[in-house]
């Protein structure tokens, strides 16, 4: 279990923050020099190894950065190589990593858990820095090795904690472009219609978080965004006095929506968009084709972002499967995950239905798409799904040219 320190509802997403991890050997001062570069306590630190046991995620402005989360994971064994279940965990971060700190004694140099560490951060292309902690303690620096990417800082003294920052702002700063989540499809002064179900099923007193940064996405583009339920969707239509660029709307009411959304006005779900900000629309889409050939013997794994399910409620445990049921006339056998539990062999399973993912960062979708892909596995989300079954899909990505191009294939 991970622990998160959780922030305001106000402050930026923990998706959208540049995910730091730190990793190292139990004594290597690991979680001292977090608390330096945080300049907070964030962890407990003891001189009992391996006080740390489970990762610790805290959300911080960090300059020259701006928002990250800080990931302090547990410290690793110093005796021999990984365990498996260090490796497991070490992993299950790295997924989610967009820069990695390796935080090694400078008195005893790197260990074999330390290359183990190393060569798994090149394997999954998470830019790194070695820090070497105690500097105060040495007589005289050693010249990093060939192509090494180092730094020697002293969390008990404050030294180069500053000079760690920047490399490490230097290391998170990537030339791709940002994926947007709707601000490169409209226009400046359009008007978009979002429609959102009020039930019993929303949160009190607030939109949730896909909403939330849509409608910011909206604004950001200088567009309008008009909020409706889906009661008074075809009356805003009839009197809004211009045609809105795009509806968007709940997967939930998709069937409803589609039905008052005249032919010629495009529309979309929150779902299909944020599958494409989550860098995964096009898999998404191929994927849900395999609803059409499941049998009696099919497993499918039903995943989600997070744990507490106070955004989605019981769809994917109760809803999904009962639809799935009905749309293909077979009982297959579903099994559930959620948060950072998202296992690593997918083979037992015919297809992956992933959630809005909306508490979860690209780089972990993505890689949760690329372990199905490496298996072979059709990887979907909710809302296509739901799309799909009910016979709107080529609707509501119509938008999206090159994904319609694949459904027509
Ligand atoms: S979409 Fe996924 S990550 Fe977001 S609240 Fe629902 S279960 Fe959690």
């Amino acid at each position: 279990m991970a622990y998160t320190i959780h922030m305001g509802l106000n402050e930026t997403p923990s998706a959208n923050r540049v995910h730091i991890g730190f990793f190292g050997l139990r004594n290597a001062g690991k979680s001292s020099l977090v608390n330096a570069v945080t300049n907070q306590d964030l962890v407990i630190v003891s001189d009992v190894k391996g006080t740390t046991t489970d990762p610790v995620s805290k959300a911080m402005e960090l300059l020259p950065l701006g928002p990250v989360l800080i990931i302090d994971t547990p410290g690793i064994d110093d005796e021999g190589a990984l365990g498996e279940l260090r490796v497991r965990r070490a992993r299950q971060v790295l997924n989610k990593t967009d820069v990695a700190v390796l935080v090694v004694d400078a008195i005893t140099g790197k260990s074999v858990a330390d290359e183990d560490l190393i060569r798994l951060f090149r394997d999954k292309d998470v830019p790194f820095i070695i820090a070497y902690n105690k500097s105060d303690l040495l007589e005289k620096e050693k010249a990093p090795g060939a192509g090494e990417n180092c730094i020697y800082v002293s969390a008990t003294k404050k030294h180069n904690i500053e000079a760690l920052k920047e490399r490490i702002a230097a290391l998170a700063k990537t030339d791709e472009p940002k994926l947007q989540i709707v601000g490169d499809i409209i226009s400046p002064g359009d008007f978009v219609v979002l429609v959102i179900p009020i039930d019993k099923a929303a949160p009190k007193g607030r939109l949730i978080l896909p909403q939330q940064q849509t409608i910011r996405d909206i604004l950001e583009a200088d567009a309008a965004a008009i909020v409706v339920k889906e009661f008074e969707l075809r009356e805003t239509l009839e009197n809004i006095g211009k045609k809105p660029a795009l509806v968007i709307t709940d997967s939930q009411v998709f069937a409803k929506v589609s039905a008052d959304t005249p032919a010629d006005i495009p529309l979309t779900s929150f779902s299909i968009l944020f599958a494409r900000y989550k860098g995964f629309l096009a898999p998404a889409v191929r994927g849900v084709r395999t609803l059409d050939s499941i049998t009696e013997k099919s497993r499918i794994l039903i995943a989600e972002g997070c744990t507490h399910h106070r955004q989605c409620d019981d769809i994917g445990t109760v809803k999904l499967p009962r639809w799935i049921k009905q749309y293909t006339g077979k009982e297959p056998e579903f099994a559930f995950t959620s948060g950072g539990e998202f296992p690593e062999d997918l083979s037992p399973y015919d297809l992956v239905l992933h959630c809005g993912a909306c508490m979860l960062n690209e780089r972990e979708m993505r890689y949760r798409e690329a372990c199905a892909a490496d298996q072979g596995i059709p990887f979907t989300n909710y809302g296509i799904s739901i799309a799909h079954i009910q016979g709107i899909l080529k609707r509501s990505v119509a938008i999206f040219p090159h994904i319609l191009a694949e459904l027509e294939d």
